[in-house]
């Protein structure tokens, strides 16, 4: 297809689809950045590193050593079952199962796709709350998608995750739960044909429910203890584990003094402020150049090449013009710091939420590799059980 026709084609502008998307005293789309109050979880061996844990073991009576012993139980045999935990006292287990690890998720439902290679989960939290996780079998690796928040304050038309809004943030120990759990599955044997004994989580994408830097400081606590050496943590690579956001400048520019080599996503989806105001509404606060500018800071931060995240929408994102766009605004700040994942999004017929033609998607990541940048059309895992990015409604139905 050549330029002229290409360009020729269509602009569809987004709307959002069988919904109502709340508005804000500026006419803009409605975004919500503070939690709303609600009763907060109970505080969990998660939510505090080794110290507090065996401060809060003393305050509830008990010796503070056990705290590695349920660490350990907790981290690295994923069980929070007092009696399968034998080298504790039978007479004090389930006092200390109950002050150090109360239950946080219950699980409503899993559904599997993929030949078992895939399982969604879906979770209640103490309040009623729901939220999803995805875990997925690739060969070498296995990869959850944890969610972050109870709903999204993101507004963005196109995520049926943002319909309702923000419920609530999640606590750290309620986003480690979701590797946790997925970690027991494994060994359970629910994952599709095992690769080798003891395997478990071995990548973790933010991309579940919620604006990961919209809950900052739980986020990186939770990273902080996914990252610790076991029995404290869970032994995981910073580096296997993807922190996406939708452009929250300042937090990208925080998580670039953390230090800690996370991979960084950012979700742009359009290169043009015109169009990624009405599909990415926190564009109307942080501009396209704004994130990237924080996205390269990032990188010379840190020295981890940047994620950019691109779902393929027909007509709306995926003409060539913005192709070239995207490709000239990356290379504008240097070279070898970045790579494409454009992602298609599913088919869904009658929708202006559907998938670009695959001539188009082949044409878009050309011209993107033509100048240069690493660029990877992703497959579209979990699509089957709409688990994939943007598709996490957690609706009890
Ligand atoms: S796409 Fe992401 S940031 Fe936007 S509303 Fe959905 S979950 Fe929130």
């Amino acid at each position: 297809m050549d330029k002229t026709v290409r360009d020729a084609r269509p602009q569809v502008r987004p709307t959002p689809e069988g919904w109502v998307q709340a508005m804000g005293p500026d006419g803009r789309p409605a975004l919500q950045f503070a939690s709303p109050k609600r009763g907060k979880p109970p505080v969990h061996l998660a939510d505090l590193d080794p110290a507090a844990r065996r401060e809060r073991l003393k305050e509830l009576g008990m010796p503070a050593y056990r705290a590695t012993q349920l660490s350990t139980h907790y981290f690295s045999r994923y069980t929070d079952v007092a009696s399968e935990m034998t080298d504790l006292p039978a007479s004090s287990r389930d006092e200390l199962v109950a002050g150090m690890l109360p239950p946080l998720l219950t699980e409503v439902r899993r559904i599997a796709t993929d030949k078992g290679d895939t399982i969604k989960f879906l979770w209640k939290l103490h309040d009623g709350a729901l939220v999803e996780s995805v875990l997925m079998r690739y060969p070498g690796r296995i990869t959850l998608c944890v969610s972050s928040q109870a709903g999204c304050g993101m507004n963005c038309p196109f995520c049926a995750t943002g319909q309702a809004g923000l419920t609530r943030n999640m606590s750290t120990a309620e986003i480690i739960d979701q590797v946790v759990r997925a970690n027991r599955a494994i060994a359970e044997g629910e994952l599709g044909k095992a690769e080798h004994d003891g395997e478990r989580v071995t990548n973790i994408v933010f991309m579940g429910m919620g604006e990961p830097l919209a809950n900052y400081k739980r986020v990186i606590d939770a990273v902080r203890i996914m990252t610790a050496p076991q029995p404290d943590g869970l032994g995981m690579s910073a580096r296997h584990i993807t922190v996406s956001t939708v452009g929250l400048v300042p937090a990208i520019r925080k998580l670039a003094e953390e230090k800690i080599p996370v991979t960084f996503a950012l979700s742009l989806h359009a290169p043009d402020d015109d169009l990624r105001d009405e599909l990415i509404p926190v564009n109307s606060r942080w501009k396209v150049d704004e994130a990237l500018d924080a996205a390269r800071a990032y990188f010379e931060a840190t020295g981890r090449r940047v994620s950019i995240e691109y779902a393929l929408i027909k007509d709306m994102n995926d003409h060539g013009w913005r192709a070239d766009l995207l490709a000239a605004k990356l290379n504008e700040r240097g070279r070898g710091w970045v790579h494409v994942n454009p992602i298609p999004l599913n088919p869904t017929p009658g929708s202006i939420w559907t998938s670009s033609e695959p001539d188009v998607m082949r044409e878009f990541v050309r011209r993107i590799e033509a100048a240069g940048i690493p660029t990877t059309l992703r497959d579209t895992r979990g699509k089957e059980i709409d688990g994939a990015c943007g598709q996490l409604a957690a609706a009890d139905a």
